[in-house]
């Protein structure tokens, strides 16, 4: 069977350790229904990139201003990633350097605010992420941090209370966005209220860039001064960030990101970057979008007609959160015994959730994995029948052991891209 991995040969003679759970990791990936909303199958070219010489040059400082030598190649590689997502996003400017999500927006606050101003973010027990001021984050200790949240009888962000909040606090900075939002977001609607207040609106696309790219979900660029998100999941790249925004923030992001936050660039994830922005370019990676969303459409009907509780009712995009509260399960003993059953997703807290963190009421489920794989809306009901059966079935290994089973012979007609 091909699996998502090129052979690993020098690895195996130097250090069989690693090389082993490299291996069995690639073959649990195979083996698995991977709804982790976050996470996705990179492509083969991808891979190869993030495993390039790349990796050994140093380059601090932006193409034409490093504080290095030898920067003959690395220079027109990021102005190739550069380009190509000016090209794909439509942004003025773009940086490609963060290290990933969290230290992207942590130069958001660094260019934008001095520590004890105002941001205003979705919290996160509503779906927001850590870094939009949460009081566990750096971005919730330093900063005074209020939040937004969603209508107990929607499940949706309420843009009048979120402008009431910002007519209140006067924030100087505005995040929208976040890790668990199954809604469209209404980007022009923040900006009017951003506008209003005076606050720079920044927009965390981590989640649905890959969405945007292939006009699967409306842009923020026209709208948010600044855009952050990850590079790696329904977009489908590297594990890494970009920061996009207008041309009057360009030089503070810059700065803020080197040297204000970072040291080098880590030049191989800019390599796969690149690649992923490539494909991300293409009529097929469209398609992809497209088939996420309507793939998220389907399993969420299949739930609703096994009696799943939907926050919001359902979805717009690529997430899914459930409800466990009506099946009689917790979120964590419900994802555990999924995972048993060859299903992997993650327990999640719901809004207003009477439950602890660590043990929520929900999980969360994504669609971007599978659908690179090539599932289909005729098998999002079987999905949907797993989940069912296995959630009825916590605590029975045999029964959950023979639905992993069925689980692989599904999976075995949708190989992961090699
Ligand atoms: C994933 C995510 C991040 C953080 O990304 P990391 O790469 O895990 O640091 C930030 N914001 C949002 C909305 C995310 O979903």
């Amino acid at each position: 069977m091909t699996l998502n991995q090129p052979p690993t040969p020098h690895l195996a003679a130097e250090d069989p350790d690693v090389a082993r759970l490299v291996e069995a990791e690639a073959q649990r990936q195979q083996d698995t229904i991977r709804l982790i909303a976050s996470e996705n199958y990179v492509s083969a070219a991808v891979l190869e990139a993030t495993g390039s010489v790349f990796t050994n040059k140093y380059s601090e400082g932006y193409a034409g201003k490093r504080y290095y030598e030898g920067q003959q190649l690395v220079d027109p590689l990021e102005e190739l990633a550069i380009a190509r997502a000016k090209a794909v996003f439509g942004a003025e400017h773009v940086n490609v350097q963060p290290y990933s999500g969290s230290p992207a927006n942590l130069a958001i606050y660094l260019a934008v605010l001095k520590p004890g101003e105002t941001v205003l973010g979705m919290g996160l027990p509503s779906g927001g992420h850590l870094t939009h001021g949460w009081s566990v984050s750096a971005t919730g200790k330093w900063f005074n941090a209020v939040h937004y949240g969603v209508r107990k009888e929607t499940g949706r962000v309420d843009l009048d209370e979120v402008r009431d909040l910002a007519l209140r606090e006067r924030p100087k900075l505005i995040f929208c966005g976040g890790t668990a939002v199954p809604r469209t977001i209404d980007f022009a609607g923040f900006a009017a209220i951003a506008k209003e207040v005076g606050a720079v609106l920044a927009a965390d696309v981590a989640h649905i860039a890959g969405l945007i790219a292939g006009g699967a979900h409306p842009s923020p660029v026209g709208h948010a001064d600044i855009i952050s998100t990850t590079t790696h999941k329904t977009l489908r790249g590297p594990r890494g960030a970009m920061l996009m925004s207008t041309e009057e923030w360009a030089k503070p992001l810059d700065k803020a990101v080197f040297p204000g936050l970072q040291g080098g660039p880590h030049n191989h994830t800019t390599a796969a970057i690149a690649v992923a922005l490539k494909e991300a370019a293409t009529p097929e990676f469209s398609a992809y979008a497209h088939q996420i969303v309507a793939n998220a459409s389907a399993l969420a009907d299949a739930l609703l007609e096994r009696g799943f509780d939907l926050v919001s009712g359902g979805t717009d995009n690529h997430l899914i959160l459930a409800d466990l509260s009506p099946k009689g399960i917790g979120g964590k003993p419900a994802a555990k015994a999924l995972d048993r059953a060859g299903i992997e997703l993650n327990y999640n807290t719901v809004p207003f959730d009477p439950r602890k963190p660590f043990d929520p009421s929900g999980i969360r489920i994504g669609t971007a994995a599978v659908t690179t794989r090539g599932l289909g809306t005729a098998e999002m009901p079987l999905i949907a029948d797993f989940i069912d059966r296995a959630v009825a079935a916590e605590g029975d290994e045999p029964a959950l052991d023979a639905i992993a089973a069925e689980v692989r012979a599904l999976l075995a007609s949708f190989p992961v891209p090699a």
